[in-house]
């Protein structure tokens, strides 16, 4: 469990990153930190980035009477242009975002921010996905959630892809993706019954 860092005297900014692969409850953390904030009166802010389009714009992102609000912005530099007069900024889907969120992150550091980032660290393939390396290396705290894995109950670290869409970024929940260990990523589509071809069969194929 992240505790958060108790500073006396000045008032500091840091860098928190939640990473890990689908599934895994990043964004349950970063809304759990924020409410959080929000309960001792700090002022809050999400911003997520324009191309999740999961979630209505300006979603209210948890049910309770604690929502909210996120902003969708287009890239990282408008978040220094929206953020006014608040205390600790959330940022969703961080590895949508271009390269500047990292130099926007420490900036907001630098103003006596803090800066909760939650993320996929790696993209389908297994490869750092956007700017979460850079933002790794400069974050004071790193938080890595494990999902389970669909096939075998070990912690999942990859996101599996199931359909057969080859481009970085395809959004998509269960219907597109499983959480997989290292071992049983790497078996690939053998283990994946959807997939014609692969030696499995649905179950009511059967
Ligand atoms: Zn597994």
């Amino acid at each position: 469990m992240f505790l958060e860092p108790h500073f006396k005297g000045q008032r500091s900014g840091w860098i928190e990153v939640i990473c890990g692969s689908m599934f895994s409850g990043k964004t349950e953390e970063l809304l759990r930190r924020l409410k959080r904030a929000k309960i001792a009166n700090q002022q809050v802010e999400i911003f997520k980035p324009f191309i999740d389009t999961r979630y209505d714009v300006n979603k209210v992102v948890s049910h309770d009477s604690n929502f909210i609000l996120s902003t969708p912005v287009k890239n990282a530099k408008k978040i220094l242009e929206l953020v006014n007069n608040v205390n600790v900024v959330g940022i969703d889907e961080a590895q949508f975002f271009d390269e500047d969120l990292a130099e926007v992150c420490q900036a907001l550091a630098l103003k006596g921010i803090r800066v909760i980032i939650s993320g996929l660290d790696m993209d389908y393939k297994g490869k750092p996905f956007g700017p979460m390396p850079t933002l790794l290396s400069v974050a004071e705290y790193i938080t890595k959630l494990h999902a389970i894995c669909s096939h075998c109950g070990n912690l999942a670290t990859h996101s599996y892809r199931l359909s057969l869409e080859e481009q970085q970024v395809a959004l998509g929940e269960k219907d597109k993706y499983e959480a997989r260990c290292r071992t049983c990523y790497h078996m690939g589509n053998i283990l994946d019954l959807r997939m014609p071809g692969s030696g499995g069969e649905k179950k009511e194929d059967i």
